[in-house]
This record gives structure tokens, C-alpha cells and sequence, in this order.
């Protein structure tokens, strides 16, 4: 039996990882794909402190490097259930049964998908929701990145660098990203900015993606871009269903934990992207994963 599963292999759940093993726990991380969660389709971070400048892959290559170093146990799998027993956890995953006395649950959110006519059609054939992963297929060409946050204004800035042009729009004039990114990207030659624009319409000739068919949303006016490559980089959202009935969710699917990473069922802990909190951020990941292990830590403690 483990002390604490860590479900998510992201900036959360790997630092949960190593402040697990330096607390003396044994920790079991297990990862569905490949660990880093969304950091690793970051060209670049430039504001965790005293890493500027650093890719986002390489980020999370150290990351994990550091928490197996210390004896953390990687597991590929994807946890499907978590039954709670008398003192401890059983958690179902996609290859086979762990048990467990502690969970912390860092499965961060996954990217949000276009909801127009076209976009499911032309998903993986045009439309995307990872400039990193799939900008190259798009160099030379016209690309449409659709969002206002940080990573639409870095998905945008990479893409500068590859594509013909590439436009930038969003649904309102008031962008979330950092001022920074903003300016950054309005210095780029082949980039345009459009806002309030809205998708309307992924277009395209049966195989491949031809256009963008946009709305203003001051005006009702609409246009075509004509664009080979659609990316979306509108927001993320939970995948907690699964975690229904164990844990609360807020509205929104969040789980539902402050800044001490407290469930509601002692031996839980949600760390990361996936709890309700005001700021998503590389570092406040890596902060809730040192605080959910340290909360772990004490709550076996008290048990014995
Ligand atoms: P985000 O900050 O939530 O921004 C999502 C953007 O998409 C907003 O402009 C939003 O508009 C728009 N949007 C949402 N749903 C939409 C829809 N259905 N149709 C059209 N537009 C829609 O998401 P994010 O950029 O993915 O960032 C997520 C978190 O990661 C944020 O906390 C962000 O700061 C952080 N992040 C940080 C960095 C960095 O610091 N280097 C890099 C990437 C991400 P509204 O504003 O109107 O809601």
C-alpha cells in the first residue's frame, strides 16, 4: 500500500511528488499520458522565478527527472475510480488496482474546444488545440488562433514565426493575457488582432480546413479568413466527473479546496489547476503540490 497516490503527473502532482518523498512518504504518480500536463506544449516560461527564458518541455523533463531521482514511482495509466475503505483508498486505474492511505488529486484541465458548425469535423484535420504540437504542419501557411488569455497570445506568437500570417481573434476587446504578451505579439508584422470576433463557422472542402467564418459581435458583420489551420485557445476545464460523490464540485467542475488543499473527505487533497482557485499558474501548481503532500504527510501522521 502506498502512502499517498498522486493522481496527474502535471507541475502539481509532480512537486506533490517531491515534497511526498522528502517527507518520507512512498508515492505513486499516476499519468495518463506524458508528465508535465500543459506546461510541456509551452514554448516558453518566462515567469517562473529564477527559470526565465526556459522551454516548456524541458521544464517538465527536470521536474519529473527530480521527483523519480528522489524515488517517486511513475505509473502510465489513467485513474478511472476512487473508493474510499475504513483507512484507506482504492484506486481504480486503467491498468489494474492500487491502494493507498492518501489521494491527492493534480489532474489539471484540459483545453477547451471550439463549439461551432466545422470544428469537431475538422479537428485534427486544421483545427487544433496545441500550437506547439501541431504548428509545423502549418509553416508558410495562414492560421487563425481564436482567444484573449496568455496562451492565445503565445500560441500566436509561435505561430508568428512559422506561418504567412497568422490573426489573432477574440470576444471581447479586453484580452486576459499578461500586458506583456499582448505588447509582444502587437510588434509582430504578420500578425492582426480583431476583436469583438467571434467563431461562427469552421469551413472547408471535405478534407481539410479552408476558413474561418467569423462574427462581430458589435456589428453582427460577418467575414471568411481564409486560413488553413484553426487554433483554439480558448480556456481549459476540469475532468472531475469521475471524482463525483467522493469530492464536492463547484458549478463549474472544479473541486471544491482552498489554499491548504482540504477536500471535504479527509485523505483527499486537490492540488493544481484542478481546485477552485483565483490564479492558474505554473508556480501556484507547484505551491499547491508542495502544500497537499505537507497535508498528506500530517494526516498519516495523525492516523497513527
Ligand atoms: P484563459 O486565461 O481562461 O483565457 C481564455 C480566453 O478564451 C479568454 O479570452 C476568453 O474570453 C476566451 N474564451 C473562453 N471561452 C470562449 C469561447 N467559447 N469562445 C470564444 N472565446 C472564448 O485561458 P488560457 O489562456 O488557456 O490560460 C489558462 C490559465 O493558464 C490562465 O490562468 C493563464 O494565465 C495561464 N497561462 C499562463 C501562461 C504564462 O503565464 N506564461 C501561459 C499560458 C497559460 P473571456 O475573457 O471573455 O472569458
Amino acid at each position: 500500500m502506498y502512502d499517498v497516490i498522486i493522481i496527474g503527473g502535471g507541475p502539481a502532482g509532480l512537486t506533490a511528488a517531491i515534497y511526498a518523498r522528502r517527507a518520507g512518504l512512498s508515492a505513486l504518480v499516476l499519468e495518463a499520458s506524458v508528465c508535465g500536463g500543459q506546461i510541456v506544449n509551452s514554448p516558453q516560461v518566462d515567469n517562473y522565478p529564477a527559470l526565465p527564458n526556459v522551454p516548456g518541455w524541458q521544464f517538465a523533463t527536470q521536474l519529473q527527472g527530480q521527483a523519480e531521482s528522489l524515488g517517486a514511482e511513475i505509473l502510465t495509466a489513467q485513474a478511472q475510480s476512487i473508493e474510499k475503505s475504513d483507512r484507506c483508498f482504492s484506486v481504480s486505474t486503467s491498468s489494474g488496482q492500487e491502494e493507498c492511505r492518501t489521494v491527492i488529486i493534480a489532474n489539471g484541465a484540459a483545453p477547451r474546444r471550439l463549439d461551432c458548425p466545422g470544428a469537431d469535423e475538422y479537428f485534427g484535420r486544421g483545427v487544433s488545440a496545441c500550437a506547439t504540437c501541431d504548428g509545423a504542419f502549418f509553416r508558410g501557411k495562414d492560421t487563425v488562433v481564436v482567444g484573449g488569455g496568455n496562451t492565445a497570445f503565445e500560441d500566436a506568437e509561435y505561430l508568428s514565426a512559422l506561418c504567412s500570417s497568422v490573426t489573432l481573434i477574440n470576444r471581447r476587446a479586453q484580452f486576459r493575457a499578461d500586458e506583456q504578451n499582448v505588447e509582444s505579439l502587437r510588434s509582430r508584422e504578420n500578425v492582426t488582432i480583431m476583436t469583438p470576433w467571434v467563431p461562427v463557422e469552421v469551413t472547408g472542402d471535405g478534407s481539410r480546413v479552408t476558413g474561418l467564418r467569423i462574427k462581430n459581435t458589435d456589428t453582427n458583420e460577418e467575414q471568411v479568413l481564409s486560413v488553413s489551420g484553426v487554433f483554439a485557445a480558448i480556456g481549459v476545464q476540469p475532468d472531475n466527473r469521475r471524482f463525483e460523490g467522493l469530492v464536492e464540485l463547484d458549478p463549474s467542475g472544479y473541486i471544491v479546496a482552498g489554499e491548504d488543499c482540504l477536500t471535504d473527505t479527509p485523505g483527499v487533497f486537490a492540488a493544481g489547476d484542478t481546485r477552485t482557485k483565483k490564479l492558474r499558474q505554473l508556480v501556484t501548481a507547484a505551491s499547491d503540490g508542495a502544500m497537499a503532500a505537507n497535508q498528506a504527510a500530517a494526516f498519516i501522521r495523525a492516523q497513527k
